[in-house]
């Protein structure tokens, strides 16, 4: 479904008449297409800064080294009158107390009307947790509330702030997830922080153009919406991908599969073989599974009060205890492979919860759980288990809201907009890159910094 007042804004006529009575008028947002390219910043202007003592510095020249990106570089920047940024970063992992964070004024103040529209701002940061003094901790926090708060501020132009936790010694691992919030890629993500830590084993090679060559793939709920956008992604990325649906939806999964030379696979998997039968497929066909896309789930949406019983269960049956079940036996027998990615699909509705949603935001709170647990767990392995949390998605279940919530869904967010589930996608297929190996254990929501659920 698309967005009116995305449509009316990008005339520049409408667009002021509609800003002179208040409406809001969201930009045309950049998405990257096709699949990965290594000099996606070719010719834009990136701003890099850094408070004293930092430790990402040279970590971020390597990040930007090969992308085609113009870096320039100060710490209290003097811009000219008519001077544009693409994307400024900001290394903060120095700070070691409150009197830092100046330097995050001394770096953004001169430059925050200097942005293009779609820019990009990332900001690093040490990971609270694991710094030795708490002055230090509070400080590296205190970046947290500052970028969030920054994005509110720049997202009426499309354009986005996030942030890197940087766990000491994590530093080589910060390429990958900066290249995806530099880029288009990450165009409705917004105001989230990502952790980036030094638990578990990477790759030996990271290649950023068709990282998943070589990767097979599952996505459950893959017929349609974002299941499918994701599985076309997977494999524009190089991955061999398998589509699992229920059997009733076959010939959509047929269809969906068949545009980009996927499997289908038509199983239940709230059945009580399911995990015995996805196990035994992969490890028969392919010797395993590199990625698993927990994406299938379903709403079944009524105050607590008039919920009936079997509402209940079978969301929770879809939504949690399938996927509980299905990864015991993928990950106790091994069938994950080395450097495998899981990746749930949560919701912000599991993050603050919703109204008529007690069935669904309980699965969603409980994913966020099992992925928090899950992302410590096989580290040694490799493995990386995180999940994204959508929030308002133009989707066919978001179509049929009634007018005053679905303006509600769009427009209480930085961005003015919903997402589309491309956006999602992209989200997802960051994650199960092999650059994303120091990324375990998040929850990273893919919702333009929805106030709902905020
Ligand atoms: P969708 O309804 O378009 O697709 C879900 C797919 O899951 C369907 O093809 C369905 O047949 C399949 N499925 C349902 N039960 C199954 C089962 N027992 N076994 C196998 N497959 C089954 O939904 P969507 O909007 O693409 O959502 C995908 C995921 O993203 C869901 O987990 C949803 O909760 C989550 N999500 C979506 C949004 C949104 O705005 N669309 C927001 C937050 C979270």
């Amino acid at each position: 479904m698309s967005d009116y007042l995305v449509k009316a804004s990008s005339n520049a006529t409408l667009r002021s008449v509609l800003k002179s009575v208040g409406v809001p008028t969201p930009v045309t947002l950049e998405r990257a297409q096709g699949a990965y390219q290594e000099r996606f910043l070719e010719g834009q202007k990136v701003l890099v800064g850094a408070t004293a003592g930092t430790t990402a510095s040279a970590q971020i020249d390597v990040a930007l080294e090969s992308t085609g990106a113009n870096v320039e570089r100060a710490d209290t920047p003097q811009p000219a009158d008519d001077e544009k940024f693409d994307a400024l970063v900001f290394d903060a992992t120095g700070m070691q107390g409150v009197a830092d964070l100046k330097s995050l004024y001394a770096f953004f103040h001169p430059v925050a009307r200097k942005l293009t529209t779609n820019a990009r701002i990332v900001v690093l940061a040490s990971l609270p947790q694991a710094m030795e003094s708490v002055s230090a901790s509070a400080a590296a926090r205190a970046v947290e509330g500052f970028v969030r708060s920054l994005a509110k501020e720049i997202g009426q132009l499309g354009s986005t702030a996030n942030m890197l936790y940087v766990e000491p010694d994590a530093e080589d691992r910060i390429a990958g997830p900066l290249r995806f919030f530099l880029s288009d890629y990450s165009t409705f993500v917004d105001g989230q922080p990502l952790s980036v830590t030094r638990a578990g084993i990477m790759p030996e090679t990271v290649v950023s153009t068709q990282p998943l060559k070589d990767k097979v793939a599952l996505v459950t709920g893959g017929a349609r919406g974002i299941g499918a956008a994701t599985a076309q992604r997977l494999a524009r990325e190089g991955a061999t991908v398998v589509c699992l649906d229920i059997p009733q939806d076959q010939d959509t999964l047929e269809e969906t599969v068949a545009e980009f030379g996927g499997t289908a696979l038509a199983l239940d998997i709230t059945d009580d073989n399911a995990p015995r039968e996805i196990a035994d497929f992969f490890k028969d066909k392919f010797g395993g599974v590199d990625i698993v896309i927990h994406n299938a789930g379903v709403t079944r949406d009524k105050t607590l009060a008039n919920m009936p019983e079997h509402y209940w269960d079978m969301v929770q049956a879809i939504n949690l205890q399938a996927i509980i079940d299905v990864d015991a036996v993928l990950s106790d027998e091994q069938i994950i492979n080395e450097h495998g990615r899981v990746i749930c699909l949560c919701s912000i509705g599991g993050i603050a919860g919703n109204r008529g949603q007690t069935n669904y935001g309980a699965t969603k709170a409980g994913l966020i759980g099992f992925v928090e647990r899950r992302g410590a767990t096989d580290r040694e392995r490799g493995v990386t288990v995180n999940a994204v949390a959508p929030g308002f998605i133009e989707t066919r279940m978001t179509a049929e809201m009634p007018f005053g919530m679905r303006e509600a869904g769009r427009r209480l967010s930085s961005l003015s907009q919903g997402g589309e589930p491309r956006d999602v996608a992209e989200a997802i297929t960051f994650l199960t890159t092999p650059g994303a190996g120091g990324v375990s254990g998040n929850v990273l929501r893919v919702c333009g910094q929805s106030l709902i659920g905020a």
